[in-house]
């Protein structure tokens, strides 16, 4: 995000993204010859406003898994938006944004299932009084200690087979869900102080104008198509390379291993390797 007026930006700091760069303050452009370029543009995060139905942005306590990153880091704890107050009963929702046919969007993204147990066991670690229910579809294996993570948290947490498709608001700023009943498929309805969603990983918005401007392909996903299964940093255009999210939903971890192999790419193709 680039902050273009400084002062509108100012006058409204709650609307200006994390990570937002001043204009003024970036350099300035030109051209340069190159042998090869490695496109790292990255993702989006999914837009919860889109699944209208959760409430995102009308109702207070409908956060994202973004935000809850965020509102632990500003305030040391997991609060409500609406009081400042810790939550008793928190909702997690998974998927949201990913696995969804309705949108069209058929990819997991692999980082909700981690970074929403992690929270949510953060949350009964502080308040071991508190319940956390997670709604999902699957959990996704995040890597080498995971299951043993998910089994721990299985004993921590309630996980629900099903995804609420309904939020709706009540007095006092909780929220009620109704939602499928694993066993007879019954609707249930549920109250709860806190909804996280867990929204995933989207193509970065600029993909196809980057293809374009590239020369190289996108994936029915649309994020950026590597050269093939074996080799997924290299594109179909030569001197052309890949790194991270922008080839489709990694961690942190997978992002830079991803990047030390297009490195690696980039120096077969510069002849240094
Ligand atoms: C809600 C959420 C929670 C997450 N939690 C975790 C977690 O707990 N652990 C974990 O491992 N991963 C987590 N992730 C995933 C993590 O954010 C990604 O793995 C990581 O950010 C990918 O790095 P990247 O460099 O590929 O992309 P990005 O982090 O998106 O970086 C891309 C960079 O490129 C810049 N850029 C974009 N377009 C251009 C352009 N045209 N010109 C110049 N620069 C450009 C962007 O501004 C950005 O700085 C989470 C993701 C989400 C959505
Ligand atoms: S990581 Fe989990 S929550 Fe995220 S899309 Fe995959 S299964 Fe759904």
């Amino acid at each position: 995000y680039v902050i273009l007026d400084k002062k509108i930006c100012d006058d409204n700091p709650g609307a200006v993204p994390e990570g937002a760069v001043e204009l003024e303050k970036m350099g300035m452009s030109g051209n340069i010859e190159v042998d090869a370029v490695v496109l790292a543009s990255g993702f989006k995060p999914f837009n919860a406003e889109i699944k209208e139905t959760y409430g995102y942005r009308k109702f207070n306590n409908v956060i994202t898994g973004l935000d809850m990153e965020r509102i632990k880091r500003e305030k040391g704890a997991i609060v409500r938006p609406s009081d400042g107050k810790e939550p008793q009963k928190v909702a997690f929702i998974q998927c949201v944004g990913s696995r969804d046919e309705r949108l069209g969007n058929l990819w997991c993204s692999h980082v909700c299932c981690p970074y929403a147990l992690r929270m949510a066991e953060n949350i009964k670690y502080k308040n071991n009084e508190s319940e956390v229910t997670v709604f999902y579809m699957d959990i996704q294996n995040a890597g080498k200690n995971f299951p043993e993570f998910y089994e721990k948290c299985k004993l921590n947490q309630r996980f629900i087979r099903n995804i609420p498709v309904d939020i709706y608001p009540m007095e006092g700023d909780q929220l009620r869900l109704r939602y499928m009943a694993e066993d007879d498929g019954l609707p249930v309805e549920e109250v709860f102080d806190l909804v996280v969603l867990s929204i995933g990983i989207m193509p970065n918005l600029e993909n196809s104008s980057l293809a374009e401007i590239f020369g190289i392909e996108l994936t029915d996903d649309g994020f950026f198509a590597g050269k093939d299964n074996l080799n997924r940093t290299s594109t179909s255009k030569s001197g052309i390379f890949i790194a991270g999210t922008a080839e489709g939903p990694k961690t942190i971890a997978a992002s830079m291993a991803h990047a030390g192999q297009a490195a690696g790419e980039v120096m077969k193709h510069l002849g240094v390797s």
